[in-house]
């Protein structure tokens, strides 16, 4: 759109980040919630064995682990998201090994687990890796001022997201109160009550967006999930939904 109200969304931009699942072939000794780690490469994990019931079980753990930052652009050294999935599954489990260091083994099959002494017995019976390219928007100093409100200078339509205009940064919460905001302003605009208004645009934005000529929309491309916003295992035509 050549409309500064939308070219202000040219300042917030995802990052990429990957979600890891691992399957063990035993129960760790796992807390019930979302764990932050010290970990540099995983930033939060769950055994979700343990807090979820879909996949509850007493005598093996499933971790589902957040991989972040996975790219140079969020911050890392190492570009993981281009890596194999067998790349990240060790280096994910390399991790681990100094997360749990009584309790995952060395496993051959796992080169970063090879300084594991005896104790540890917990090997990989499966893993999943899940790269999603554009997750939440980066929350660099400054994003803030970027964020549109919900309502928009378009009759009728209104945005709900992570990373429109309100108190949280792009997270579950974000996106809970982005969607209240959004009901909020359909109900007032129904029932003909006053808004809280279109979130004024910076005037150096709307100075850039003077002369920008329109462009035909390049449209999803492919029919992969990553085309649609979602997460993928997997690359190109062998890609599949998690
Ligand atoms: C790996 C990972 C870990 C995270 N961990 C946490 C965490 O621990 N805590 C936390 O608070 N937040 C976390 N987040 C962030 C949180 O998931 C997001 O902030 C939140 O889900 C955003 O919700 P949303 O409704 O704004 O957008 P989304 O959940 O992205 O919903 C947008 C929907 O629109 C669909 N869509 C896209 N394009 C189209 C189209 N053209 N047509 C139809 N549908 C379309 C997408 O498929 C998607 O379902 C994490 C995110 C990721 C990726």
């Amino acid at each position: 759109s050549t409309l500064p109200f939308f070219r202000q969304l040219n300042e917030l931009e995802g990052i990429p980040v990957i979600n890891v699942h691992l399957w063990f072939d035993r129960k760790l000794n796992s807390l019930d919630g979302l764990c932050f780690s010290r970990s540099p490469l995983l930033s939060v994990y769950a055994d979700m064995s343990t807090c979820c019931a879909e996949y509850a079980s007493d005598d093996k753990s499933m971790l589902e682990l957040v991989f972040a930052p996975c790219s140079p652009a969020a911050g890392s050294d190492v570009n993981w998201i281009a890596k194999s999935d067998e790349e990240i599954v060790d280096a994910s489990l390399g991790e681990l090994a100094r997360l749990f260091p009584s309790e995952i083994a060395r496993d051959p099959n796992w080169p970063a687990t090879a300084a594991q002494g005896s104790t540890g017995k917990a090997t990989l019976l499966k893993h999943a890796v899940v790269r999603v390219p554009r997750s939440v928007y980066a929350a660099t100093p400054g994003r803030n001022k970027y964020r549109p409100s919900q309502e928009t200078p378009v009759p009728n339509f209104v945005l709900a997201g992570d990373f429109t205009s309100q108190k949280f940064l792009g997270s579950m919460e974000g996106a809970v109160l982005g969607g209240k905001l959004a009901a909020e302003v359909i109900v007032d605009q129904a029932a003909a009550t006053s808004t809280r208004g279109v979130k004024a645009v910076l005037p150096e934005v709307a100075a850039a967006a003077v002369g920008v000529s329109e462009r035909e929309p390049v449209g999803v491309r492919g029919a992969y999930p990553i085309a649609f916003g979602g997460g993928q295992q997997g690359v190109g035509a062998k890609c599949l939904h998690p």
